[in-house]
């Protein structure tokens, strides 16, 4: 069975006459990594924003291991523990005033206890060379830092799906070198990844498959070589 899934999904924005996501339908597998490719506007945060629960289809749902998915609270709460989005700019989801703090965030408020949190935050920020700058408020990090302190937060919740709109981007070479080990740690302890780029190299290079994004629809879907072959 898929693990995640949109099912004829529509979203259009107010006061815009085309739909971001015009009926777009796909499938999550268990463990795999799943490139989402496509220019700019083509709606792929749109639907990543969709796949956690943070946008609400205007048609269509969200299966979560067959189950379809609920907008309330405690729905919501659930969702979000097995599926956590890192969004492009670290600046849109960093609040605390301390990295750990930051990274305590989730794991406090899905009720684990102080210690325990504790303990995860500490190796969360080990796993992503944060422990230096654990009492740093994330405001003064670079770029990097701050996009790192970001993927440490989501994967301190331990999700079974980490989504990531454009992880790459605004990296240089060795910060994308580090990205990328660390997701691909991530996904051989079994973390199913997608994650959106428009860096067609690093979707053949990196992804099990992907999906070809126009106009709010997905144009293709499979392995890289198939899905890329003679443009
Ligand atoms: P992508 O991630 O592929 O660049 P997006 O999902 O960000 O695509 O955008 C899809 C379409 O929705 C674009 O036309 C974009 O301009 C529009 N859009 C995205 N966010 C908003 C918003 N908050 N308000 C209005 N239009 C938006
Ligand atoms: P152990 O301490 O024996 O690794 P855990 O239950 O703590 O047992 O971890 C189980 C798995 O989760 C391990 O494969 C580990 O690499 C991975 N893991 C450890 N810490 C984290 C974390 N903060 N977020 C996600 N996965 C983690």
């Amino acid at each position: 069975a898929l693990l995640l899934e949109a099912r004829s999904l529509v979203h259009t924005y107010p006061g815009r006459d085309t739909p971001a996501l015009d009926g777009l339908s796909l499938g999550v597998e268990r463990g795999e990594r799943l490139a989402l490719l496509g220019p700019n506007g083509a709606g792929k945060t749109t639907l990543l924003l969709h796949l956690n629960g943070s946008l609400r289809p205007q048609d269509g749902e969200i299966r979560l291991a067959g189950e379809p998915q609920g907008y309330d609270r405690a729905a919501l709460r659930r969702w979000r523990s097995r599926v956590q989005l890192v969004l492009q700019e670290p600046d849109d989801q960093l609040f605390a005033a301390s990295v750990s703090e930051d990274v305590a965030f989730g794991p406090l408020n899905q009720g684990l206890d102080e210690r325990e949190a504790e303990e995860r935050v500490a190796r969360v920020l080990e796993e992503f060379s944060l422990s230096a700058l654990a009492d740093q408020p994330p405001h003064l990090l670079s770029h990097g830092q701050r996009k790192r302190v970001a993927m440490a937060g989501a994967v301190a919740m331990r999700p079974d799906i980490l989504i990531l709109d454009e992880p790459t981007a605004g990296l240089d070479a060795s910060g994308q070198m580090e990205m990328l080990a660390a997701l691909e740690r991530l996904n051989d302890d079994g973390t199913t990844l997608v994650f959106s780029t428009h860096d067609v190299d690093l979707a053949h290079a990196w992804a099990d498959r992907v999906a070809l994004f126009a106009q709010g629809r997905i144009l293709a879907l499979g392995p890289a070589q198939s899905v890329l072959r003679d443009p």
